[in-house]
């Protein structure tokens, strides 16, 4: 029986740079101090795009809260009206522990962006950048 090699296709963009990373966290900071709050969390996101593009959002939430808008969707929604739609990488701001992207912020994530999408987040301005792909974040998303 002979057995064919198997094709092995990498078309993953490479990772982003710690100075990607730094870049995009300045960004999503600064972009935090815009944050619309009734709760206690302010959070801000940068997203870059395949053409090497950065949008940011800060959540806006609503006295109804059910309207709140999350900083990533702000930052996605920002880049489409901009005329992109592929994400590489989403920076998230935040000064809580593990602050992942939330499952709709997820759902915008894949929409946008591959299994591969670059997913940071940094619980304190310049500290450590915790970095994850959307598929290990969510391994079994539907795709
Ligand atoms: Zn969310």
């Amino acid at each position: 029986m002979k057995v064919n090699a198997i094709p092995v296709f990498d078309q993953s963009p490479p990772r982003l740079t710690k100075q990607d990373w730094d870049t995009l966290a300045k960004a999503a900071w600064e972009v935090r101090r815009n944050a619309h709050l009734y709760g206690p969390t302010a959070v801000g996101a940068a997203v870059l795009t395949a053409s090497n593009r950065v949008f940011v959002g800060c959540n806006v939430e609503h006295r109804f809260r059910s309207h709140d808008v999350h900083a990533e969707v702000n930052a996605i929604t920002t880049m489409v009206a901009q005329g992109e739609k592929q994400l590489r990488a989403v920076m998230i701001a935040a000064e809580r522990d593990r602050f992942t992207p939330c499952g709709a912020c997820m759902d915008w994530i894949f929409q946008f962006g591959s299994e591969s999408c670059e997913i940071g987040w940094q619980k304190e301005e310049g500290g450590h950048i915790e970095i994850l792909t959307a598929g290990e974040l969510m391994p079994h998303y539907p795709r």
